[in-house]
């Protein structure tokens, strides 16, 4: 078989967990299996990132970044002594020069006070950088030959939306050219998170963005299958932090996991499965702790079972935005110039409801792009476009998810029967056009209690009559 492995942040938060990674692709190695894998930054690394390079143009100093840099090379070396040692002299000065380079960067951004999206790609793909050499040490300190290629080295070409970029249609040909060759004799590692446009313009591919990576290569290469391996047994009824008896779901669709995902499912990233999907790969999400239990298959079309609903998220902290006038009743064009002047400012509308009046547009969008969004409005409520624009941060959006929801009169009732009775209020209802998705947004305070009556009412923590 040939299969894409992906590991995230906590599969190989430190040496015993790369040593558990190390274990699985050996078995897989030895069984002649072919193997891919793409790897993300240690648990907690990007967000360092992050935060340091958000900082630096505004602070009066520097001397947050040799801390940092420090912790870092703490941490990377402390890993590869533990997973590699025979690797030390050999991949230490890489992680070295990578570091410098890092603190050159951090310099910069603190020098000129300013940073930009492409800036900022490259400083968070960092996190990457620093841990593949040293996963890839692992296999050849237990004799598995494996060859470390960043993103755009594997064939990742994307659009140079930064921050955000998406694969370009002709990734898979490039994929399949690079890699071909390298499958056949080693184990490729590639790492996650990262591609370049077509001048060689480093990109990032949106947070969770080795879930992407996965999947990008495990087309390119017609893996047979794709391993997303994580901190859980599989893809859950519900966030496991959120409700304490979440099941594992043993089967589900593409369809299902892209409404989850691009709901706030953390556990995949909104666009990973699309790769995967044109080519019908089945997606296996495991668990590194418990590679023993099967996980969840996401396939094309799983078998019906008695549940119409599937799983349930939440996305704790989004916006949303009323735009009220009665000028907009029967004047075509409006919804146009208010999608247009957010799309301008790069703002994601994530839901959309129309009162029949028509007097009423309302929008949920995420909270970060909240002040962008209100300076793209301002000007049509100052043209007289519409009349006014009313905001509200403190607000959570619920998606319930499930393909048997398509064509069963009556979920939608039982819904908000549910939360009728819970007391809790419902701000806005939107239901897509797959209907596979009935979403609504709540008070923040609401959220979590909200996706527990629905739990609870559709006896998710139960077993369905397929398992
Ligand atoms: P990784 O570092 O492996 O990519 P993530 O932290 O990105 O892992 O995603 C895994 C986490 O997603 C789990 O630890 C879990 O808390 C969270 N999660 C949220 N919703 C779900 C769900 N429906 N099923 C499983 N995990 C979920
Ligand atoms: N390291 C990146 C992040 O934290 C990508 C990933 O983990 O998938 O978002
Ligand atoms: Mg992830």
């Amino acid at each position: 078989m040939r299969l894409l492995m992906k590991f995230g942040g906590t599969s190989v938060a430190d040496a015993s967990c790369i040593a558990r990674v190390v274990e699985i692709l050996e078995q897989h190695h030895k069984k002649g299996d072919e193997l891919a894998v793409v790897v993300s930054a240690q648990k907690g690394v990007t967000d360092q990132l992050i935060d340091i390079s958000a900082k630096l143009p505004d602070s009066k100093d520097a001397s947050a970044i040799t801390p940092l840099i420090e912790a870092l090379r703490t941490r990377h070396m402390t890993t590869l002594q533990g997973a590699a040692p025979g690797f030390v002299i050999e991949i230490g000065p890489i992680i070295e020069e990578r570091l410098d380079d890092l603190s050159n960067i951090l310099h910069a951004v603190h020098n000129l006070r300013e940073l930009t999206p492409r800036s900022k790609d490259y400083i968070m793909s960092y996190g990457e950088r620093l841990l593949a050499p040293i996963l890839g040490a692992a296999l050849e300190q237990r004799g598995i030959p494996s060859v470390v290629l960043d993103g755009c080295e594997a064939g990742i070409v994307t659009t140079s939306q930064h921050g955000e970029s998406t694969a370009l249609p002709d990734c898979d040909e490039r994929v399949r050219r690079r890699l071909g060759p390298v499958l056949k004799k080693s184990v490729p590692v590639i790492m996650g998170f990262m591609g370049c446009t077509a001048d060689g313009i480093l990109t990032t591919l949106g947070r969770s963005g080795s879930d992407y990576s996965a999947s990008i290569i495990g087309s390119g290469i017609d893996a047979n299958e794709i391993w997303i391996w994580t901190d859980v047994d599989g893809i859950m009824t519900s966030d496991p932090r959120v409700i304490s008896n979440a099941r594992v779901i043993p089967e589900i669709s593409y369809l299902e996991v892209m409404e989850l995902s691009y709901f706030g499912a953390k556990v995949m990233h909104p666009r990973s499965i699309e790769p995967a999907m044109r080519k019908n790969i089945l997606v296996r999400v495991k668990n590194t702790f418990n590679p023993s239990h099967p996980g969840t298959s996401i396939v094309r079309h799983q078998k019906r079972d008695n549940r119409v609903v599937k799983a349930l998220t939440y996305i704790e902290k989004v916006a949303s935005i009323n735009i009220n006038g009665a000028q907009m009743i029967g004047r075509p064009g409006v919804a146009k110039v208010i999608f247009s002047a957010l799309a301008d400012r790069e703002v994601n509308v994530m839901m959309i409801s129309q009162g029949s009046s028509e007097a009423n547009i309302s929008l949920i969008i995420d909270e970060l792009h909240l002040p962008v969004a209100t300076e793209a409005l301002a000007p049509l409520e100052k043209q007289g476009i519409v009349r006014e624009v009313i905001e509200n941060r403190n607000v959570s959006a619920v998606a319930v998810v499930g393909a048997g929801m398509v064509g069963a009169p009556g979920t939608g009732g039982r819904i908000f029967t549910a939360l009728g009775k819970a007391g809790i209020n419902v701000m806005m209802i939107s239901q897509g056009s797959c209907e596979a998705n009935i979403s609504f947004v709540v008070r923040q305070e609401d959220g979590p209690r909200a996706v527990r009556v629905l739990h609870d009412e559709f006896r998710l923590s139960e077993a369905s009559d397929e398992e």
